[in-house]
């Protein structure tokens, strides 16, 4: 059997997603003797975003390249990994658990008429078999699961296995090649960002979210203030989107972004429980709320009982000494 594992990159604006790393590193937890190979799509090579991908762990990288796959699209996308995933006949495949991590795998999957295991937290190694854990439930429980046949194939949470060290003495081969791809059925003509720009919030290692205790759209402007001298992205409750504070794609829970950041500090949020579904595995929960009842305070390691307009200006006050 191959003891070969393909790490499909993933990139934004033509530079490759942390998440990526994390594949790679995950890909190393399933065979640290394997060999990675890293896998990368664009209209134009991408051999430094390549470099990186090798850096980070990865053996060497097949870039695929054609005009076709300047956005991603499943279609373009899905013929260019598929064409290299025939060719290197990987014993496993990672991904990254992000929006087009979601879309691309399981039409991979079926392609190649084997398992995904989606949404992996955790990694153990038993012999020959390799075990993930995942949440379920809402992220109440979790669940080990294994491939028994075909390929390993898995997507990766953001933010749960560290990359690797950024190691630039490591080397390995580019392999960059042009690949046909035929007629797509679905053509990016515009891309229109409604997020704010800054921190990606599935990636933020920081997370300040508000929900409706924050009140209007003005009231947000100090939790954007906490974000930048944190170095964090703005998150947000359902209660707040509903309420057009701000926009859906900041909505962290059952419907929105699940995030697992390094701190969350949730703001005026009760901490319903389609809340705590996509934040709940953070690894550091402050909650600020002036209700000393609210459930949020059942999840945090810290809980601020206050008035938001008055605690996060000392905050910022804090943070700016530091
Ligand atoms: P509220 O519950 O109204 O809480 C506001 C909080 O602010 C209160 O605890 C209050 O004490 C506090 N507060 C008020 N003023 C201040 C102040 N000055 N200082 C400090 N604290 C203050 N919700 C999500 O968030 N994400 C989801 O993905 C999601 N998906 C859902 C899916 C389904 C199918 C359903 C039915 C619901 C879903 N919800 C989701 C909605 C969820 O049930 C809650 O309604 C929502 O999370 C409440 O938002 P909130 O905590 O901001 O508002």
């Amino acid at each position: 059997m191959s003891d070969k594992l393909l790490v499909i990159g993933e990139t934004r604006d033509g530079v490759l997603r942390n998440v990526t790393f994390e594949a790679i590193a995950a890909a190393k937890q399933i065979n640290p003797d394997g060999e990675i190979v890293g896998v990368i799509c664009g209209e134009e090579s991408l051999k430094s975003q390549a470099q990186e991908m090798i850096y980070y762990g990865a053996d060497r990288v097949v870039s695929v390249l054609n005009e076709k796959l300047k956005d991603y699209t499943s279609d373009g996308y899905g013929q260019a990994v598929l064409s290299v995933i025939e060719e290197e006949s990987p014993y496993g495949i990672v991904m990254g658990h992000t929006a087009v991590g979601k879309d691309l795998t399981p039409k991979l999957a079926a392609k190649l008429e084997t398992g995904l295991i989606s949404d992996v937290t955790g990694i153990d190694v038993d012999g020959d078999e390799v075990v993930f854990t995942r949440p379920i439930y809402s992220g109440k429980a979790f669940e080990k699961k294994t491939i028994t046949s075909g390929v390993v194939f898995a997507t990766i949470r953001p933010n749960n296995i560290p990359a690797l060290d950024h190691d630039d003495s490591r080397s390995g081969e580019v392999d960059e090649r042009e690949v046909d791809i035929a007629d797509l059925r679905t053509v990016i003509k515009e891309v229109i960002r409604k997020a704010s720009e800054g921190v990606d919030l599935s990636e933020a290692n920081v997370i300040i979210a508000g929900g409706r205790g924050v009140k209007s759209a003005d009231g947000f402007k100090p939790l954007y203030e906490l974000a930048e001298v944190l170095g964090g992205a703005v998150g947000a409750s359902r209660g707040a989107c509903d309420a057009d504070y701000c926009d859906y794609s900041l909505q962290i829970g059952q419907t929105g972004k699940v995030v697992t950041p390094d701190l969350y500090i949730a703001v005026g949020i009760s901490g319903a429980i389609q809340h705590l579904a996509g934040m709940s595995n953070s690894k550091v929960i402050v909650a600020i709320n002036k209700d000393p009842e609210a459930n949020i305070f059942n999840v945090a390691d810290y809980g601020i009982v206050g008035d938001l307009f008055e605690v996060i200006p000392l905050l910022i006050e804090e943070v700016k000494k530091i």
